[in-house]
């Protein structure tokens, strides 16, 4: 599998390397910048048995229904996408092919492309993209993205790549531009879309903190996958690493804090009906 790194990004710093010959800094001040962010719909997922979202017995018996949003964010300086959605191949199959024994099945509607096209845009004019982490409803279209920068960080790249992984829907990312980051990386240099490492869920990831004109916004990834386990620090089985889960709550906690932000859950429904709908944005 060859992988072009082509970025260097140093912990912390505001300095990036592109390739050898061009470097940008960036501002360490916070320039306010006039960013939209508008959302798009990534399918959703039909939780038949929610137990599998906590360590303990709390959600035994139940079931639940999560959305599953896209995020593209307009600013001066670039178009990025952040999340892809499940894949829309899922879009193509007829109901007898779904196995609806499984304790969560996938679902898309629209096609992520239609929506794009909708938009009158398309995959290439996507400066960057950056997935919270690379399960298959968060990562299912970056195929269409093979033009974009790939900002990752360095653990999620490492596990995204490793033997075991099934690459099929990202593959055309592997041979992509790609950024890779340590901690935290200011998107476009001004302080207005930072991406902070947290890890636990997978192994690098990832949240994005977006500065609106009013309001500092967290998106969520898989941190959280709705409001209860916020709330109870619930943390699913299927995480990679409970505690590192635990101590990137805790490190969330005091930024939102910190900055008096709104958060997203990005699974949560009742955060997704607070969402935009396109041709609406945030900004
Ligand atoms: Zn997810």
């Amino acid at each position: 599998m060859k992988l072009k790194i082509l970025t260097l990004i140093v912990t912390g710093s505001a300095i990036l390397f592109y390739g050898t010959n061009q470097i940008k800094v960036s501002s360490l001040e916070s320039e306010k910048s006039n960013l939209k962010m508008y959302v798009l719909d990534g399918g959703y997922m039909v939780v038949n048995d929610l137990s599998y979202f906590t360590q303990d017995e709390s959600y035994n018996g139940q079931k639940k229904i999560i959305d599953n949003p896209v995020f593209i964010i307009e600013h001066e300086k670039g178009r990025l996408i952040w999340d892809v959605g499940l894949p829309d191949r899922l879009a193509d199959r007829n109901p007898s092919e779904i196995d609806t024994t499984q304790w969560i099945l996938f679902y898309v509607k629209e096609k992520l492309i239609d929506q794009i096209h909708n938009m009158n845009m398309t995959p290439d004019s996507f400066d960057y993209i950056i997935v919270s982490h690379s399960h298959s409803d968060h990562i299912g279209n970056a195929n269409y993205f093979k033009t974009s920068t790939w900002i990752v960080d360095e653990r999620e790249l490492e596990w995204a790549m490793r033997e075991k992984a099934n690459t099929k829907n990202y593959d055309s990312l592997l041979t992509a531009q790609t950024a890779v980051f340590k901690g935290k990386f200011d998107v476009f240099g001004d302080n207005s879309v930072i991406v902070h490492s947290m890890p636990g869920h997978t192994p690098g990831h990832m949240i994005l903190q977006i500065e609106l004109k009013n309001e500092t916004l967290f998106l969520s990834g898989d941190l959280y996958h709705f409001n209860e386990q916020r709330q109870f620090r619930r943390v699913p089985q299927f995480n990679y690493d409970v505690d590192k889960t635990l101590e990137s709550m805790n490190r969330f906690e005091e930024l939102v804090n910190k900055l008096n932000a709104k958060v997203i859950i990005q699974h949560e429904r009742n955060d997704y009906k607070e969402l935009p709908v396109y041709p609406e944005y945030w900004e």
